[in-house]
This record gives C-alpha cells, sequence and structure tokens, in this order.
C-alpha cells in the first residue's frame, strides 16, 4: 500500500470564529452542530466528530479511502503511523 497523503484543511479565520462560536453554544443541538461542521468543513473527525484539521487520503486498489482528522485526533494517528 502507498503511504497516505495528508493535506491541511484551510478554514478562513472568520468562518472558523463563526463555527466555533455555534459549537459552544448550548441552545444549538449536537445533530444541528454535526450538520453545520460537515457543511462548513465536508465531514467530522472520523474519531471524535470534532472539526477537522487534516484530510488523509489512501488509495486502495481502485478506490480512494478519505479520513478526515481534527489537530488532536491527527497527532494519535501520526503516532500510531510511524
Ligand atoms: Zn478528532
Amino acid at each position: 500500500m502507498k503511504s497516505p497523503v495528508v493535506r491541511q484543511i484551510s478554514i478562513e479565520k472568520k468562518i472558523m470564529k463563526f463555527l466555533k462560536e455555534r459549537l459552544k453554544d448550548p441552545h444549538v443541538s449536537e445533530a444541528a452542530k454535526f450538520a453545520l461542521i460537515k457543511k462548513v468543513v465536508g465531514g467530522l473527525c472520523c474519531q471524535c466528530e470534532g472539526i477537522p484539521a487534516k484530510i488523509v487520503s489512501y488509495d486502495v486498489g481502485n478506490a480512494q479511502l478519505i479520513e478526515k482528522y481534527c489537530g488532536k485526533c491527527f497527532k494519535k494517528w501520526k503516532q500510531r503511523e510511524y
């Protein structure tokens, strides 16, 4: 298997701030928070369902496997990998 490709997810500061504020808002339901992260970033961290910061893609035969990780889970993933 080829080694995975890691890409940084870049989110505009303004949008990130808005997102973080909404995630802290107790009046916003969990489901709405997840939906918002998915809408803004395109998915959730595959480990903790937080805001992802990195995209890791693997070539698996003819398909491409894509996983998203937040900063914290990415560090753990890296330790596991190397
Ligand atoms: Zn995470």
